[in-house]
Order: structure tokens, then C-alpha cells, then sequence
């Protein structure tokens, strides 16, 4: 039987030459592991890294100055042909010139330009620790698979694919161009939307989807459907943040309908013989809508292409707090990290997470890499318990909970966790993706 590929190409294998490190995703937890890196082998302290203390230099980290200057050459593959801000995907998916600034395409972000960082498009369909190689199918530039595949070499392996959702929490587009099309279309028809659009699902993203609907287009009707009596039902969350949730969506002007479980739409014709939907839910109860949108959480890991002894019975990989792969289950384990939503650690999934992960995987890699070619003693940075943390974004106003804080809400809340476009500049900020850093002189 023949191969399902037409061609395999092998690139070089690391025996020589700057270390190989393969990053795949290039995402929030991806960009930080990349840059991160980057940065400690330059001689630089690293993006993300812990704040320096009062008294100390600007940007040290704590526990080691990198002083060396090491050469890598970091591959970062994404099936997209760009960064896409998912936090921002709710008003995206509403607003058409956010939209075209929530994905920036990879050759567009200046702290990717000119340095010994590579990024292709295409997805990886398996890894070999072993022999630590990747298998990758390569898409060309409108973002189509084709069935040339590349074998890719590496010495250090950082998994950052995050979790496959489906539309619309997320746009499945794979190229920024057809991006715009899914998103343009969906934005028209909720616009266009004359009975109304409904949400369902009331957990973060139909909170955050009909909030934002609402805001950008006042003029439709927009209904949040949950079938549980506590909105964010699903998280480990107390009452009172739940119940704050409730009250900013419906401040927002969202009409939610607790308690109520869509059963079946029906089409229909209304009075001026337009087509529109009827929704039955259990129970009896029915509503007229256009256009509903389905905002049920089926997410799930994209670690299809990892060996399943690393990963747990839902698909997350089973880190150790120093977020390499669990010893003994794999070979070179040490070697291969994972990182962001795909991981099975405590605490709620954010992007923060994926971040500060970024950054302790590139330490670890660092501290690896300086034991093995210096001897240093290695200084891990390791994960802590993450307890449950949320920022929820409710129209103009936010709720957030933190344990110190417990819960907080209003507009002052938005600012702080969001700014005021749903956090692309915090997080373009944050991931220093607007320009490169000086390196280092000394
Ligand atoms: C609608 C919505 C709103 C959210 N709001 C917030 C919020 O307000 N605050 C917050 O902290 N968090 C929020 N989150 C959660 C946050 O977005 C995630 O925690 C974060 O995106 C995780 O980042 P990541 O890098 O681990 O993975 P992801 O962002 O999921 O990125 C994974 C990347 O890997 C790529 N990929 C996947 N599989 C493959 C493969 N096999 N080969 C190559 N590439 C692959 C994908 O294209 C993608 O670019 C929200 C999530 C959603 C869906």
C-alpha cells in the first residue's frame, strides 16, 4: 500500500550547528515559550519573567542573570498563518474592525522579523521522541493541507496546540484573509437578525458573545439560553460571582433564559413570509429567533500527534510541576515540554496561564542547556497550584474573581483586565511582540 504522503523531506538532524527547538502552537503559551527563550539565550532577561525586586536592575530575573549567550534556532509551527487573540474572539465575531485586529499574521509581527526565529504553517500530525523528530503537513499559503510532509529534527520540544473548539467559539478559518470572509458573514447575519439572535450556552463565551452582540448592535434582540439555574455553571465558581455575571449581562440588555434546555428548532415562515426558526425547549416553551449559535463547551485537546502514554484519559498531558513530559513514560521526556489549555493542571484555563507557562518551560530549557554544555547547576522554575482565577468580560463593565480579592465587577475591573480592546494590547505588550530587545552588551 503506498504512503498517504507524496513526499518526505528530512531536514538536518541536530548533531551540530545552534540547538534545535521546536515549538508547536504559536498561540499565547507557544509565543511565550519562543520569546522567552530567546531572550535568556541571548544574555537578556527573559519577557515574562518574574518582576524585578526593588533595588535591582531593570528586568533581572530572579533566580539566575542569564549571562551567557547561547546560539538556538526556535521553529514554531501553527496550522494559522498568524497570532489570533481569542480572548477576543466574542467581539471579533460582532465587530468588523476588531476583527481585522485580533489576527496578525506571523510575517507581521515585528518581534518575529530578523532574528533566529522560523515560523511554518501546517500541522503537526506526530512526534517521535525517540529519535526526536516531527512529522509535519505542510498547507500552503491559502492555508489548504497539501500532502507533502517534512520531518523535522529537534533537541527541546515545547507543546503549546491548546484545545480544538469549535465554531463559533472560535472562527476555524486557517489563513487570516478567509478569517475575514467567516467572520464578516457571521456578523451580517446576527446584524441582519430581525427576531433576534440566540446564545446558547451560559458559560464564559455565550456570556461574553451575547454581551458584546449586544453592545456592538443594540438594535437586535440577543437571548442567552442555559440550562442549568447559575450561569458559568460548569466552573468552580461561587455564587456571588455567578450572580454578578447574571446582573452585568442583563445590564448589558441580554435577555437570559435560566433553567432551560433547547430541545429542537424548527423552521418557519413569519407574517412577511420570511424564513426564520422556532426553538422548542424542554418543557414546552418555544421563542422565534434567526439565528442561533450554539456556545456549548466541546472543546477538546489537540494532542493527537503526542504518544498517548503522556497523556491522560481526556487527552491533556500529564506535566510535572517543571511542565516537562512525566519521566519514565516516554524516551528523552526530560527533553519535551508542554505547556497552556493542554495540560492537566489545577485552575481555571486562561491565557495568563499559558504565558507565565511559556516562560518556565524557556527557563527550564535554558537551565537544561547550561547544565549540559557548562555544568550549572540547573534553577527550575516549577508550577505552583493554580486555584480557580477568572476575568470575565460582560459588555462595557467585568467580572472578575480572584482569591484575594474574591469578586469584583464594573467598569474600573474592564480597564484593569482588559484595557479597552478585550486585552490584544495587554497581551501584545505583555509577549513584547512590537519590536525586538536590545541585546545585551555585557
Ligand atoms: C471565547 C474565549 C474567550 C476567552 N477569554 C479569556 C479571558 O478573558 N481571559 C483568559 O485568561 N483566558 C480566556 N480564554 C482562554 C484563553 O484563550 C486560553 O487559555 C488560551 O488561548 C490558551 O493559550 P494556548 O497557547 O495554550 O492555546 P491556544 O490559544 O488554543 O492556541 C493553540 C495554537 O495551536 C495551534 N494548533 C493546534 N493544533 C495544532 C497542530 N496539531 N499543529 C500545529 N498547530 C496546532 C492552533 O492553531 C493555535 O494557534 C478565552 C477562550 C475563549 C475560547
Amino acid at each position: 500500500m503506498g504512503s498517504m504522503f507524496d513526499s518526505v523531506a528530512i531536514d538536518a538532524t541536530t548533531a551540530s550547528g545552534p540547538i534545535k527547538i521546536l515549538v508547536i502552537g504559536g498561540s499565547y503559551g507557544g509565543l511565550s515559550a519562543a520569546l522567552n527563550l530567546q531572550d535568556l539565550c541571548r544574555g537578556l532577561a527573559p519577557r515574562c519573567g518574574p518582576a524585578p525586586e526593588k533595588g535591582t536592575e531593570q528586568g533581572e530575573p530572579k533566580p539566575e542573570k542569564p549571562t551567557s549567550k547561547i546560539a538556538i534556532e526556535i521553529t514554531i509551527i501553527d496550522e494559522r498563518d498568524g497570532f489570533y487573540h481569542l480572548i477576543g474572539s466574542p467581539l471579533a465575531l460582532a465587530d468588523e474592525p476588531y476583527a481585522a485586529k485580533a489576527w496578525v499574521k506571523y510575517a507581521d509581527i515585528p518581534a518575529l522579523a530578523n532574528n533566529n526565529i522560523t515560523v511554518l504553517q501546517g500541522t503537526v500530525h506526530s512526534i517521535t521522541p525517540r529519535t526526536k523528530t516531527a512529522t509535519l503537513i505542510s498547507r500552503d499559503p491559502t492555508g489548504q493541507t497539501s500532502t507533502q510532509t517534512r520531518v523535522l529534527a529537534y533537541d527541546y520540544l515545547v507543546a503549546a496546540t491548546g484545545l480544538r473548539r469549535v465554531w463559533p467559539v472560535v472562527p476555524q478559518s486557517l489563513s487570516r484573509k478567509q478569517y475575514m470572509l467567516e467572520a464578516g458573514n457571521h456578523i451580517r447575519a446576527c446584524a441582519g437578525a430581525k427576531h433576534g439572535v440566540v446564545v446558547v450556552g451560559g458559560g464564559a463565551v455565550g456570556i461574553e458573545m451575547t454581551a458584546e452582540l449586544k453592545t456592538v448592535m443594540p438594535h437586535v434582540a440577543i437571548t442567552l439560553v442555559h440550562s442549568r439555574d447559575k450561569l458559568l455553571s460548569a466552573e468552580p465558581l461561587d455564587d456571588e460571582t455567578q450572580d454578578t455575571a447574571l446582573r452585568l449581562v442583563r445590564e448589558a440588555g441580554v435577555e437570559v433564559r435560566l433553567s432551560c434546555r433547547l430541545d429542537r428548532t424548527e423552521e418557519i415562515v413569519d407574517e412577511d413570509g420570511d424564513k426564520c426558526l422556532r426553538l422548542w425547549f424542554a418543557g414546552g416553551e418555544s421563542m422565534v429567533g434567526d439565528h442561533v449559535v450554539m456556545a456549548v463547551s466541546r472543546s477538546v485537546p489537540s494532542t493527537s500527534y503526542l504518544p498517548r502514554e503522556v497523556l491522560d484519559e481526556a487527552g491533556y498531558v500529564k506535566i510535572q510541576a517543571s511542565l516537562a513530559f512525566p519521566v519514565s513514560d516516554v524516551p528523552n521526556a526530560a527533553d519535551h515540554f508542554a505547556i497552556g489549555d493542554l495540560v492537566r493542571w489545577s485552575g481555571i484555563k486562561r491565557c495568563g496561564g499559558a504565558m507565565h507557562m511559556g516562560y518556565c518551560a524557556a527557563n527550564n530549557i535554558y537551565q537544561l542547556i547550561r547544565q549540559r554544555r557548562d555544568g550549572t547547576t540547573p534553577v527550575w522554575a516549577e508550577l505552583a497550584e493554580i486555584p480557580p482565577m477568572i476575568g470575565l468580560a460582560v459588555g462595557k463593565k467585568a467580572v472578575a474573581y480572584w482569591p484575594q480579592a474574591g469578586t469584583t465587577s464594573g467598569e474600573d475591573v474592564m480597564k484593569a483586565f482588559f484595557g479597552d480592546d478585550l486585552g490584544f494590547t495587554i497581551c501584545w505588550n505583555h509577549l513584547g511582540l512590537g519590536g525586538d530587545r536590545k541585546v545585551a552588551t555585557a
